[in-house]
């Protein structure tokens, strides 16, 4: 699972995180919501170790990782502005931390410029990892096509392939679905569970949508002024908001 342990961070003058902390089982689904500017994003460059905290600590399986580089944890990121590689195939950009994750330091930079550059030297590689991610995503058809000829809903959702093929402890996302169209977000959501559940992994997930979080979420994180006001389950969130800005956040009838 994911430990967030009173983390804080400041930025200048702001305080934009005081003091979270925040349990995510493995096998657990928590939707992290709160009004823009709250620090729901600032909180998972953390745990994904792109940003360090100012104070507390980030435990991801058994192993403290607040020190550790990104590639070092065992996450997966999903972020709303996803970078795919241009030059290379759906494949191809599916298959990139296989590849990163197979070599050893010295030998991972000729190899990323190698798939930078358009040659196929990663052959070898997993395709039937690339091959399951692709299915589960509804990609199948796409392998060979290139960025630029996919829509954007297809290219968030080569995004959430790279992210799943390497079975990670952990899911981060935030805002995955956000240049979906309405339709597509709807079965997007339900793989993305399928996905989670599949891989048993420890999943963290921001969104602005108050109906995803309430229907993809075993539990809801309700944050806002960079602290954590209720972290419960959807039902307990809207039938039982522990103050006024949850409820007024969430919308519940109180
Ligand atoms: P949104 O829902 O709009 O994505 P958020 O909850 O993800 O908002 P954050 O991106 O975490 O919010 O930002 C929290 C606060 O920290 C904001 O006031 C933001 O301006 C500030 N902030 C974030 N990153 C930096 C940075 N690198 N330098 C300075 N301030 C920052
Ligand atoms: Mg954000």
């Amino acid at each position: 699972g994911i430990r967030i342990q009173a983390v804080t961070k400041r930025f200048g003058a702001t305080q934009v995180l005081r003091g979270v902390s925040l349990d995510v089982a493995a096998g657990e689904f928590v939707a992290l919501v709160g009004p823009s500017g709250c620090g729901k994003s600032t909180l998972m460059r953390i745990v994904a170790g792109i940003e360090q905290p100012d104070s507390g600590r980030i435990m991801i399986g058994a192993g403290d990782v607040t020190h550790r580089r990104p590639g070092e944890r065992d996450v997966a990121m999903v972020f709303q502005s996803y970078a795919l590689y241009p030059h290379l195939t759906v494949a191809e950009n599916i298959r990139v931390p296989l590849a990163l994750r197979r070599l050893n330091a010295w030998q991972r930079l000729p190899l990323l410029g190698g798939l930078l550059r358009g040659t196929a030297d990663a052959q070898y590689l997993m395709d039937q990892d690339v091959r399951r991610a692709a299915e589960a995503l509804g990609l199948r058809a796409l392998l060979d096509r290139r960025p630029a000829q996919l829509s954007g809903g297809q290219r968030q959702r080569v995004a959430l392939a790279r992210a799943i093929v390497r079975r990670p402890k952990a899911f981060l996302m935030d805002e995955p679905l956000s240049n979906l169209d309405a339709s597509l977000r709807v079965q997007t959501r339900r793989e993305i569970v399928e996905i989670h559940r599949q891989a048993g992994a420890a999943t963290l997930y921001v969104t602005h949508d108050q109906s995803e979080a309430l229907t993809m979420a075993d539990r809801v994180a309700v944050m806002q002024g960079g602290e954590l006001l209720q972290v419960a389950t959807p039902e307990a969130i809207y039938a039982d908001p522990q103050d006024l800005r949850v409820a007024t956040f969430i919308g519940s009838p109180r």
